[in-house]
């Protein structure tokens, strides 16, 4: 082999990393830390990801972009497996991913949550207003824009927004 693996892997992860969540847009899929593994079997190129939760429909797209992405750089054998265990967990996305999120106006996942856990997600946790930084906030409806995100409301500011949850 001439190439060497590593080299060829690193590409392969800088290719992953301008793959973009469908559902927000400024958010790689390295930054959400879905991508588990990069592995090279001869021709082909096997991408292992961990959805944010099962049957999501976004995790459709983003294979299909995966593929995409792959595909114009050259490579042609692509394999793109979901592995459900262990469970994404919101430790998992990337401090820039969560600063990106606080920016584009959605309150970032909470350090505390490490689990998916509907028990976790009660009407006591504080979520911090993404656009004034108050814990004053209060969930309008456990369905934001989309069915991976919670609808709430600033106290302070009256805004509401988008919080990311894990299921
Ligand atoms: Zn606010």
């Amino acid at each position: 082999m001439v190439e060497s693996p590593t080299i060829e892997q690193k590409k392969l992860w800088s290719i992953l990393e301008t793959v973009t969540d469908p559902e927000v847009p400024v958010l790689t899929i390295t930054d959400l830390g879905i991508v588990r593994e990069v592995k090279i079997n001869g021709e082909e190129v096997e991408v292992i990801i961990t959805p944010t939760y099962t049957g999501c429909p976004a995790m459709d797209m983003i294979a299909m972009n995966i593929k995409m992405a792959l595909l114009e750089n050259g490579f042609q054998h692509i394999k793109v497996t979901s592995v459900l265990s262990p469970v994404w967990t919101t430790d998992w996305m990337s401090e820039d991913g969560k600063r990106k999120l606080k920016e584009y106006g959605i309150a970032p996942p909470n350090p505390t949550q490490q689990v998916c856990n509907n028990d976790l997600f009660a009407p006591a946790e504080a979520v911090q207003c993404p656009l004034c930084n108050s814990y004053h906030t209060h969930r309008i409806s456990e369905f934001g824009s989309t069915a991976c995100k919670a609808l709430y409301q600033c106290d302070d500011c009256k805004e509401p927004f988008d919080y990311f949850k894990c299921h």
